[in-house]
């Protein structure tokens, strides 16, 4: 059985015939913005054109609803693993009957979960290159010398934001990559978690990491995740200023062993041992 949740769409395919009031402009238009939605090419067989017409009668006989003079438009998904679903085949009972089934598509649950794995991919591809290739082992600083840990926080698709903690819970480093710069959006991140005179705004800072720079591998990776090849990584070094700072440190409210910690950062004495905050202990 194919996995659903493995499997890409990479078009959509419609099978028209520009004199058919059902497919153009209707259906053809419609079958525009499902490909847009979903993000990759449409496809469009023109059974009045001849090399067309021989493609648009296979994809219809093998996946489709065929009889000998068959009903058009008929709309279909393709997928990487080349397995094909069969969408939509127009009404004859009239071309508002035909209108009708595409809104309806478009506001249906099997539509909206099309959308939804679509998104999952796209959140998941920045994630996985994030954690495959700019996340780094390293040990705490100012805290301690134990090994520190990138634990995610949250993510989109075009945003991972998380930390490096020590064992202890200890936020040396709060990071942000992304494919655009949200520099401002993360400064709000920040300033909406840790309260107080610790976190300024003239400490974030920015560095841009490119494919190339990290390896071959990486810029093919990267290539589709972000066009451009680039991943902005915007990033907070916690580093108290003043005396009374020095004595507080940030730590992020987490105790997955007790399945507690609402993943937010909270600030306490600095040698305090509590994995949770004020409102999760
Ligand atoms: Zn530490
Ligand atoms: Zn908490």
């Amino acid at each position: 059985m194919i996995d659903e949740n493995m499997r890409e769409i990479k078009r959509v395919s419609i099978v028209l015939a520009n004199w058919c009031p059902h497919c153009v402009p209707l259906s053809k238009e419609k079958a525009e913005r499902l490909a847009k939605d979903l993000d990759v090419p449409l496809r469009i067989l023109d059974i009045d054109v001849l090399t067309q017409l021989k493609t648009a009668d296979k994809l219809v006989e093998e996946h489709g609803d065929f009889t000998e003079d068959y009903i058009i438009p008929q709309v279909f998904l393709e997928y990487d693993d080349r397995s094909i679903e069969h969408v939509l085949t127009g009404f004859s009972e009239g071309v508002s009957a035909t209108e009708k089934a595409w809104n309806t598509l478009f506001t249906s649950k099997y539509y909206h979960k099309l959308l939804d794995q679509k998104e999952q991919k796209g959140n998941a591809a920045l994630r996985e290159f994030v954690k495959e290739h700019l996340v780094f082992e390293g040990s705490c600083r100012r805290h301690c010398t134990q090994p520190t840990s990138f634990v995610g926080l949250q993510h989109d698709a075009d945003r991972v934001v998380g930390v490096y903690i020590c064992p202890d819970n200890y936020v040396s480093k709060v990071v942000c990559f992304s494919t655009n710069i949200e520099i401002e959006w993360f400064r709000k991140f920040i300033r909406s978690q840790v309260k107080g005179n610790i976190f300024r705004d003239r400490d974030v800072r920015i560095a841009t990491r490119h494919g190339w720079e990290l390896g071959d591998e990486a810029y093919l990776e990267l290539r589709e995740v972000n066009p451009t090849c680039t991943v902005v990584e915007a990033y907070w070094i916690v580093y108290p200023q003043t005396e009374a700072e020095k004595t507080q440190g940030v730590f992020l409210c987490s105790n997955p062993e007790k399945e507690k910690g609402c993943g937010k950062l909270f600030i306490q004495k600095i040698d305090t041992k509590n994995k949770l905050c004020q409102d999760c202990c």
